[in-house]
């Protein structure tokens, strides 16, 4: 990581750019102190909070240029998916379901039951060290490009914010404006729009976790049947507005733990969004004199201009470096790129690069680090898909019915009752058949009609066994089942059957 702390900006501002408008002056002088302020102090204090603590609102500019146009295609992509995902169907089910309090997970239509939770586990374990190796290589592409917070915060609440109070310079100056009706009426349609928006990704967030069917339930029967999935749709709707509304930037420093982690995964080969200050310094900003040519000292290519910064959503300027605050959303290279061809240079003064390319005018990706990690990775990856390839297909568990005892029928024959409970983790209807191996004396009768086990879902039915009290000789007698499925035995359970002591 460089420090640019000496490159001070140079005080011709305002004489370089003669023709801009007052508003556009006092824009140029808002990134100017922004910039002075956070070359002081970007090593001790988050950009987005002032020396005393308090919370310095962050207005970024809108973009465009081709990062942004390639954002906008995989975050309306993601968007769709994320909004769609728990509704759409498949073999009945719904595509991606993480049902924590059942331990019912389904990914892609693929039901993971609490007899899988080891596959959940170290399935996301693997995720977990992908997204790791994918880090130590390509830096913090996963919250700059997928992260659903900066999707929602940067595609859906900040346009609304710019549709309903304007561009980064209107929403200063409305800010500053004193409260009038006039400003009541648009916060508060702001704020009614957000709380809605809120509720509906409550609801889509449900859906992930109870599943669609649940959800609906909560919605249209009577509140007092559903207190509790009320409560948490209530205050699930204000974490998300409280974190959209407010919080913002800061869930990225301070809630989430995978910006926490940054220091330890990126090193200097990680590609990054990067300034190449062996090309922009020394910075200096456009002036007369530049007609003139009477400039002799060197410069680069940067002109100083706080693009780069007035865009950033998180406050910050990337010219001082990697910093835990950058999410890595490439707004300031496109910022900077549409700057360079204005003043006629190439692009690239802020661009996807490591810190040893930018160094070294080269770089290796495939550390010996990284190639750890991705032995490992695929080691994961490997047990993963042969555990869940061997995982049994059709489970079943077979107890007696808890809370009976024994029950005494026609000809001196004691009957049990038992339940059984099949898991039919295919994508095929099974038909289910439970058989005695032993004692031969006993005899089945099943008290469930329908013995189909659908696809993809648990089945349970019960049945009684009936012996003749002669043969039996103790209180608790052993008794051995098969349980089949399509004539295929599934499973030889043993289980005990009570009578009275003779
Ligand atoms: S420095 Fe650039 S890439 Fe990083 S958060 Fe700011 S605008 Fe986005
Ligand atoms: S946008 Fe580019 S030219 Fe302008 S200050 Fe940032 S790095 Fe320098």
């Amino acid at each position: 990581m460089h420090s640019l702390q000496d490159c001070t900006a140079s005080p011709e501002s305002k004489e370089a750019m003669p023709q801009l408008s007052r508003y556009e002056l006092l824009e140029q002088e808002r990134i100017t102190q922004q910039i002075a302020e956070e070359q002081q102090t970007f090593r001790n204090e988050l950009a987005s909070l002032n020396v005393d603590g308090t919370r310095k609102w962050i207005y970024p500019q809108e973009t465009q240029g081709r990062y942004t146009a390639a954002r906008n295609i995989v975050a309306y992509i993601l968007l769709g998916f994320l909004c769609a995902a728990p509704f759409i169907r498949v073999y009945d089910n719904p595509l991606i379901m993480l049902n924590i309090l059942e331990r019912k997970f389904i990914v892609f239509g693929v039901v993971f039951w609490p007899q899988d939770f080891y596959l959940v586990v170290l399935g996301l374990l693997t995720f977990i060290l992908g997204i790791a190796v994918f880090t130590s290589i390509l830096g913090r592409i996963w919250c700059g490009w997928t992260c659903p917070q900066t999707i929602f915060l940067e595609f859906v609440f900040r346009r609304i914010e710019r549709w309903i109070e304007g561009n980064a310079r209107q929403r200063i100056a409305f800010d500053k404006a004193p409260m009038n009706l006039r400003k009541l009426a648009r916060k508060a349609l702001k704020h009614s729009v957000f709380f809605v928006l809120s509720w509906i990704l409550c609801n889509v967030f449900l859906a992930y976790i109870i599943g669609v069917e649940e959800l609906f339930r909560i919605i249209t029967e009577p509140p007092s049947q559903h207190i509790g999935g009320l409560t948490a749709m209530v205050v699930c709707s204000g974490l998300f507005y409280g974190v959209f509304a407010r919080f913002r930037e800061q869930a990225c420093f301070i809630a989430c733990p995978y910006g926490r982690f940054m220091s330890a995964l990126v090193y200097p080969e990680t590609l990054a969004v990067t300034y190449d200050f062996k090309r922009g310094e020394p910075r200096r900003r456009p002036s007369r004199a530049d007609k003139q040519e009477t400039i002799t000292e060197p410069r680069g290519d940067c002109i100083d201009c706080g693009q780069c910064v007035s865009v950033c959503p998180t406050g910050i300027d990337i010219r001082n470096g990697i910093q835990l605050e950058c999410v890595n959303c490439t707004a300031c290279i496109d910022a900077c790129d549409s700057v360079m061809r204005k003043i006629r240079k190439p692009i690239g003064l802020i661009r996807y690069a490591s810190l040893q390319a930018i160094q070294q005018g080269r770089s290796s990706y495939l550390t010996p680090r990284v190639k750890g990690y991705v032995a490992i990775l695929l080691v994961m990856i490997t047990v993963f898909t042969a555990l869940f390839l061997r995982r049994p297909q059709t489970e079943a568990v077979v107890l007696r019915q808890p809370g009976t005892l024994f029950q005494r029928v026609a000809d001196d024959k004691i009957a049990n009752f038992y339940t059984v409970q099949v898991i039919n983790k295919t994508f095929q209807p099974k038909t289910l058949e439970v058989r005695i191996v032993e004692p031969q004396q006993a005899t089945l009768i099943a008290l469930t009609d329908n013995r189909t086990v659908p696809a993809q879902h648990v089945w349970h039915g019960r049945f009684l066994i009936v012996l003749p009290a002669t043969v039996l000789y103790n209180p608790s007698t052993t008794i051995t089942l098969a349980v089949l499925t399509d004539a295929t035995l599934v499973k030889e359970v043993k289980t005990t059957f009570v009578a009275p002591v003779q």
